[in-house]
């Protein structure tokens, strides 16, 4: 802890799950941190009170991850408020699950907009900003390592082209300092896959611990690559899974 002082952080989807988990964390090593936020104002604003507790300085910016000018100005606005950034968390993202004949185009494009398109939009406008040391970080799902049932057929699709651009873009910012990668989570306990949900005991059973992680355990594994230990990691994709696709 206290290895991120001085250091600004900004993470999409900070309202709730995952996100708020990360952001509570970078805070707690140390980190300004901004959350991004579509209709949780309230969590957001909690989250943001909990980050300032710690001694911290913290916003929340109302920004739809499907609209990428609103993406885009909440990095600007975190480098104006903040001064600078170093760490980038692109972690908010949806599922629409079912079978591949039951995908509409408007699915197809409102899940590829905010699980693809806004994490290349908010690295674009973030590598402008970051200085050496620079760290960005995705989450994508376990899913597209393991597609253990049918029915994420579009969600896959969505998660696995976060390989591709964190790949890509490790080389391309290697040379300024700036690492880039991606967090495979396994079943993790949030509103979007709560642990006593319909779907949960499956999942559960394809774990090799044979139990949901929490958001706290994504988050530890964000904080290492933000912090000293991350700095030789670039272009990898770490699974924080239970041991999910094992
Ligand atoms: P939750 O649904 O619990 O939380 C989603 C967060 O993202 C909320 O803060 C929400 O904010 C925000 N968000 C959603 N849509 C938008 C949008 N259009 N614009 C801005 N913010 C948005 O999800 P999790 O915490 O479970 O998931 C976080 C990430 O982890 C996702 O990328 C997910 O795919 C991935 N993941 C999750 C797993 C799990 O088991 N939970 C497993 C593998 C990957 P608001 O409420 O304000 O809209």
């Amino acid at each position: 802890t206290g290895q991120l002082y001085g250091k600004v952080a900004l993470v999409t989807g900070g309202s709730r799950g995952i996100g708020e988990g990360v952001a509570l964390r970078l805070a707690e090593d140390g980190a300004d941190v901004a959350v991004t936020y579509r209709d949780s104002g309230d969590r957001a604003a909690e989250v943001v009170d909990r980050v300032k507790a710690l001694g911290r300085r913290g916003w929340a910016v109302r920004a739809d991850a499907a609209d990428p000018e609103a993406v885009r100005d909440a990095v600007r606005r975190t480098v104006g408020d903040a001064g600078r950034l170093d760490v980038l968390v692109n972690n908010a993202g949806i599922g629409v699950l079912g079978p591949l004949a039951e995908m509409t185009p408007q699915d197809i494009d409102r899940v590829l907009h905010v699980n693809v398109r806004a994490p290349f939009v908010a690295c674009q406008e973030a590598a402008a900003h970051m200085a050496e040391g620079g760290r960005i970080v995705t989450i994508g799902s376990c899913v597209a390592e393991r597609a253990a049932f049918p029915g994420s057929v579009l969600y896959g699709t969505s998660k696995a082209a976060l390989t591709g651009l964190t790949r890509s873009l490790a080389r391309e910012l290697g040379p300024r300092g700036v690492t880039v990668n991606l967090i495979t989570p396994g079943p993790i306990d949030t509103d979007l896959n709560p642990a006593d949900g319909p779907a949960a005991d499956p999942q559960r059973a394809l774990t090799a611990l044979g139990r949901y992680g929490l958001p706290w355990d994504v988050a530890a594994m964000v904080a290492h690559l933000a912090g000293e230990g991350g700095r030789y990691v670039t272009g990898a994709e770490i699974a924080v899974d239970g041991g999910f696709a094992a």
